[in-house]
C-alpha cells in the first residue's frame, strides 16, 4: 500500500512552459532593477559580492552583466539561483503571475492528502522556488498539503541513490512510495531504488516509446489510482 507520493513539478504537476516562458523570462527582465533597488540589502549584497568574487569583477554593473550572461547560458550557479528566487517571490507577491498547477494535479493532491497519504516534492528547482510555486496557485496555497520538499542538494534526479536517501529521510520503505515524473531516466532511478512509479505523458509531451512498459503511464493525475 502506498503511504507517500513524491512528485516532480515541471511536466508533472505543472506545465513545462510555465517555468520556461513565465518564470525565467520574468527573472531576466527584472534582474537589473532588482539588483539596483536592493544592492544595499544585506542578503542581496552578500550574493552580489559572491558573484564578484567568483568572476573577479568589481562593479555592480559587471555583476549584473555576468548574471544576465549566466541566465542566457542557463547556468545553475547558486547565487544566481538565489537571486532568481528572490525576484520570483516579489513577482508572486505582486500578483504578476501565479504558480501553474494543472487542475487534475491540484484536485488529486488534495484527495490523496485527505486520504492520509504523505506528499512530497522532488524537483530540480530550489526548495524555495518549489514552495513559492505551490503557495501561489490559482487553487490557492497548496503548501499545507506537503510534508516536505527535496531539490538536487539531496542528489541527482537520475540516480537511484537520491531516491534511497529520500526514502531514508522520510522513514518509509521505497516500496511504499510512489514517484511521479515526466522523465524516463528519473523514473528508472526511482524504480531502481524500489519505489513505484507513474510516468506522466501530458498534452504536448511526445509519448516516448516505452515498449517494455516498465512504468505505468498516465496522461494526467486522473489517469491512475493510488492504492
Ligand atoms: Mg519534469
Amino acid at each position: 500500500m502506498i503511504k507517500a507520493i513524491i512528485t516532480d513539478i515541471e511536466g508533472t504537476t505543472s506545465s513545462l512552459s510555465f517555468v520556461k516562458d513565465v518564470l525565467f523570462p520574468y527573472a531576466r527582465e527584472h534582474m537589473n532593477d532588482f539588483v539596483r533597488t536592493h544592492a544595499h540589502d544585506h542578503d542581496v549584497r552578500m550574493l552580489l559580492d559572491e558573484v564578484a568574487a567568483i568572476t573577479h569583477v568589481t562593479t555592480d554593473n559587471q555583476v549584473i552583466e555576468q548574471l544576465l550572461r549566466w541566465m542566457s547560458e542557463d547556468k545553475k550557479i547558486t547565487p544566481l539561483k538565489t537571486l532568481q528566487g528572490m525576484i520570483w517571490e516579489q513577482g508572486y507577491k505582486r500578483g504578476d503571475f501565479t504558480g501553474h498547477v494543472y487542475a487534475d494535479a491540484a484536485r488529486n493532491l488534495k484527495a490523496w492528502h485527505a486520504q492520509g497519504k504523505r506528499l512530497y516534492v522532488f524537483s530540480s528547482g530550489s526548495v524555495h522556488a518549489q514552495k513559492l510555486l505551490f503557495a501561489h496557485t490559482e487553487d490557492g496555497d497548496l503548501t499545507p498539503l506537503f510534508s516536505g520538499y527535496f531539490d538536487t542538494s539531496v542528489g541527482s534526479k537520475k540516480e537511484a541513490i537520491s531516491y534511497q536517501k529520500i526514502a531514508q529521510i522520510i522513514e518509509l520503505a521505497p516500496q511504499k512510495i510512489l514517484f511521479l515524473s515526466d522523465i524516463k531516466e528519473e523514473l528508472d532511478a526511482a524504480q531502481q531504488s524500489g519505489m513505484q512509479t507513474v510516468w506522466l505523458l501530458r498534452d504536448g509531451v511526445p509519448g516516448n516509446a516505452d515498449a517494455a512498459k516498465t512504468h505505468r503511464q498516465a496522461h494526467d493525475f486522473d489517469g491512475f489510482s493510488v492504492e
